[in-house]
């Protein structure tokens, strides 16, 4: 299995650790012929949404990328990432055309200036224990569409969702040394890849 990961600017390093941890092969999508490799899934990190944004954009990724993810590549989008997946956004800064493929509402920068990084420990779906979570200068997800799953809400916001192939979350799993998100994703490739198998072997 091999996933991409977006590294135009932010925390793409501590992803590609854990992912290769779990038995995945990666690789950095740092401009515009990186993307024509071989891949399963994309990782899109944290970091300064305006910044990757205006990068996508300006290095010719940005219609690839939404092409991709329109069509089922599957993504994992952690805060800024979650920002450049939401198809709305409460407040947004940049002039650049977001991804905008998943249905939620997000509020950037949502915590406030003196909230805006903190860590709990918290449940997440189907993880039967709490999980570290550390959020920096974090949005939150306001409202969810319908087909949007709710993974995780901490005081009240919901701060972990998936549609389909699109996974979010406001915090940094790669932070922290816990898998489980990452490995929820793993699985969500690993399912993805062996359904197109079997639509290859269908043709
Ligand atoms: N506040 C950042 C933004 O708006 C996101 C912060 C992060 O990714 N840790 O893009």
């Amino acid at each position: 299995m091999k996933i991409a990961i977006l590294s135009l600017q932010g925390a793409f390093i501590e992803h590609a650790r854990i992912l290769q941890r779990l038995g995945a092969e990666t690789f950095e999508i740092r401009q515009a012929s990186d993307w024509d490799r071989q891949k399963d899934a994309l990782v899109i990190p944290g970091g300064e949404s305006t910044v990757i944004l205006k990068l996508l954009h300006e290095l010719n990724l940005f219609q690839s990328v939404r092409r991709a993810i329109a069509g089922g590549l599957p993504v994992f989008g952690t805060c800024a990432g979650l920002i450049l997946l939401s198809r709305h956004l409460l407040n947004p800064r940049s002039p650049y055309e977001r991804i905008g493929t998943m249905d939620i509402t997000t509020c950037r920068n949502a915590y406030g200036r003196q909230l805006g990084s903190f860590f709990t420990v918290h449940d997440f779906k189907g993880a039967g224990h709490p999980l570290p979570m550390s959020f920096i200068r974090a949005p939150y997800i306001e409202k969810v569409g319908d087909g949007v799953e709710v993974l995780a809400e901490v005081d009240g916001h919901i701060v972990a969702a998936r549609q389909g192939n699109q996974l979010v979350t406001a915090f940094h799993p790669e932070l922290n040394d816990e898998t489980f998100i990452h490995q929820l994703f793993v699985d969500m490739v690993r399912e993805s890849v062996s359904s197109k198998r079997g639509s290859d072997i269908g043709k």
